[in-house]
């Protein structure tokens, strides 16, 4: 049995989705220095550092836009048969959410990722639909989906 929340706020949401990221292992291991392993910011949020293009460092805010997926990948955690707490975040939300963290300049860049909320052409639409809103408000900001 799957457990929905029907209203739950922003934070709770994003509490949610943003240690549902975590089962992406980007930058989770593998790498000696731990300056460059992904950790957890003030809030208990992942944080994710990067290099850029040109060998810069940066870092950026990880979660996903929703973990409702009505795919049965069995290795995945967030599968439709499992029984975890599901929420999305709107479009709208998502980029509010990320876009506080970037005035405060606590991240520089967005890794966006979601489950699989009907079918992939939708998921995708919401996904960059976001994405449109973030990159007007950042300019140069990275992202990443
Ligand atoms: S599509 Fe769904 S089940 Fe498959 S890896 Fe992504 S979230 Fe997990």
């Amino acid at each position: 049995m799957t457990a929905v929340i029907t209203r739950p706020n922003t934070e709770e949401k994003l509490d949610i989705l943003s240690t549902d990221a975590q089962y992406d292992l980007a930058c989770a291991c593998s790498r000696k220095d731990p300056d460059e392993h992904r950790h957890r910011g003030a809030d208990g949020k992942w944080i994710y550092p990067i290099t850029l293009p040109n060998g810069g460092k940066s870092v950026i805010f990880k979660t996903l836009m929703s973990n409702v997926c009505n795919n049965d990948c069995k290795y995945c955690p967030l599968r439709e048969d499992r029984d975890v707490r599901r929420c999305s975040l709107g479009v709208d939300e998502t980029a509010r959410v990320f876009l506080d963290y970037y005035r405060r300049t606590e991240v520089f860049g967005l890794f966006l990722s979601s489950g699989m909320c009907g079918c992939a052409d939708a998921t995708m639409e919401q996904l960059t639909a976001s994405l449109r809103y973030c990159g007007e408000d950042t300019g140069s900001g990275d992202i990443f989906i």
